[in-house]
């Protein structure tokens, strides 16, 4: 049985610490309501890799304590081979304890309607940025969707009743010998990396690692204790290019003095607010025309847009030292028809979703700018090659563009694409692999490195580096693989540690903060 108390534990107390830990304690004491029979019956600990194993989304990995079994992440299954898997679990979803969520993204927590659709009702552990996040990202694929495959405004009630959300950087008793801790991973606003303690063991779940050089968000917090480390790998045999956005600003400058506008396309979270962000610098170092406007045109991302400014604590310490980061003059979040009322008028910058052109508004201000060859459309993240951003990235220059009219009719129009098209790279929200080892060497021993959400060569790949550059025993898990956690030796770092910014995983902690 879970006892009837539970405890918060802090690694430092001081007398306004102990003044909040009133609430705390309340707090952890509200995620009992997780079913605790199965408490008495000891397993062998266990990993299930039931997503993102050797692929890229469907993250969900199913840590079986011995008494509890904790489900990390939720994620929906996005390539074409795989969305099979959406809504089939490989498990019991009432055998589940808890659920705990590493950030927002739909490929981490895509699948959560279908777990509560198939009875689990336990709690789902979150930063309260991350569940704000998830609101509009669950609403996108609702609207998307339209059928049963999205979830319904029920499901979305019973989700929000089950979060619990937890601060960065408090270590919680949740039950009598399971105790986590988030940390900031850098990723996005909210995402964490996910530690947990259970009997003798220590369990590390990276998530999704945010690069050195993303503004706004803090650095990827340095962990420096583990036996088991499942860690991402989706840059994995890449080495990233920097953020250039001094770039950005020189072709923003181009085409205004040519008379012409820019479309970006862009993803609703993080990439949008990056871009905001990075934009209001340029124009306050004045590198790009001062009188040119902005607009943003997502209803998703204007949500999460508003989020990111509910959360100004999370920010690194240049996003702190600014008033309003996310906004400035000339910068307009708009609806879909004032927005498109604006074409016409020289000097504009629009931001539009979706990041690859293929729904939302992004079509319909290419179909309005592709003419003009003094116009811009840049580029700055991933495209499918099944995508009309996909293609249009790989040089095709006569598309065919669709986009769902206000009445909900299906709109085509085959178009020349005559403005110029810019490529951007840098502006990832993931670490690269060169990275991502050095991040792995500041554990001095480890039993294994399990190494996830990444494509077959880049996951195999990346096992490899770690092994040869650390030692650690290091593996790229197949889907639905079951590995026992209590037979493996723990081995030590081989090399020193790399040359990372170091600061140890409570240099950020404040009490203030909670
Ligand atoms: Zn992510």
């Amino acid at each position: 049985m879970i006892p009837a108390t539970t405890e918060f534990m802090a690694t430092r107390v001081t007398r306004r610490q102990f003044l909040k830990r009133a609430s705390l304690v309340t707090l952890a004491m509200t995620l009992q309501p997780w079913r605790a029979v199965r408490a008495a019956a000891v397993r062998p600990p266990s990993i299930k890799f039931c997503g993102a194993a050797q692929f890229v989304s469907g993250t969900s990995h199913l840590l079986d304590t011995g008494r509890y079994r904790v489900l990390l992440d939720c994620g929906l299954f996005m390539e074409p081979e795989n969305e099979q898997f959406n809504g089939k679990f490989s498990f019991d979803p009432q055998q589940i304890d808890l659920v705990i969520l590493s950030h927002a993204h739909a490929d981490h927590v895509g699948n959560l309607h279908h777990l509560i659709r198939q009875g689990y009702r336990g709690r789902i552990v979150t930063t309260d940025a991350t569940r704000d996040i998830f609101d509009t990202v669950a609403g996108n694929m609702m609207d998307r969707k339209g059928d049963s495959r999205g979830p319904s405004k029920e499901d979305l009630e019973t989700i929000a009743a089950s979060f619990k959300p937890v601060p960065y950087n408090t270590k919680i008793q949740v039950v009598d010998n399971l105790v986590m801790r988030y940390t900031d991973a850098g990723h996005m606003l909210g995402s964490a990396f996910v530690e947990l303690w259970f009997d003798e063991t220590k369990f590390v779940f990276s998530g999704d690692i945010g690069p050195h050089d993303a503004p706004i968000l803090c650095e990827p917090s340095i962990l420096q204790r583990a036996d088991y480390l499942a860690i991402e790998s989706t840059y994995g045999d890449v080495t990233r290019k920097k953020e250039d956005w001094t770039r950005l600003g020189t072709i923003i400058r181009e085409t205004v003095e040519r008379g012409g506008s820019v479309l970006i396309p862009v993803f609703a979270a993080e990439k949008l607010q990056r871009l905001i962000y990075r934009i209001r610098q340029l124009k306050q170092a004045e590198l790009v025309p001062k009188n040119i406007k902005v607009i943003s045109d997502s209803s998703s991302g204007n949500e999460i847009t508003e989020v990111y400014r509910r959360y100004a604590d999370y920010y690194d310490p240049t996003a702190k030292s600014l008033t309003k980061p996310f906004d400035f003059p000339g910068f307009y979040e708009m609806s879909s028809r004032d927005s498109l009322a604006t074409h016409g008028e020289p000097g504009m910058i629009y931001l539009s979703t979706s990041g690859m052109i293929d729904h939302a508004t992004s079509p319909k201000h290419l179909a309005a700018m592709c003419d003009d060859p003094r116009n811009t459309l840049i580029f700055v993240g991933y495209q499918s090659p099944h995508t009309l951003g996909g293609q249009i990235y790989a040089g095709d220059r006569n598309v065919s563009i669709s986009w769902e009219a206000s009445d909900g009719r299906e709109e085509h129009v085959r178009k020349d694409i005559k403005m110029r098209v810019e490529k951007l790279g840098g502006f990832s929200g993931h670490a690269d692999g060169a990275q991502l080892v050095d991040w792995v060497g500041n554990f001095p021993k480890l039993k294994q490195v399990f190494v996830v959400h990444g494509e077959k060569t880049r996951a195999t790949d990346m096992a490899r580096q770690i092994h040869d550059r650390w030692g650690f025993p290091a593996m790229a898990p197949t889907h639905f693989q079951t590995i026992n956690l209590d037979r493996a030796e723990t081995v030590a770092r081989r090399g020193d540690a790399p040359a990372l910014p170091q600061f140890t995983e409570m240099e950020r902690y404040d009490p203030q903060d909670f």
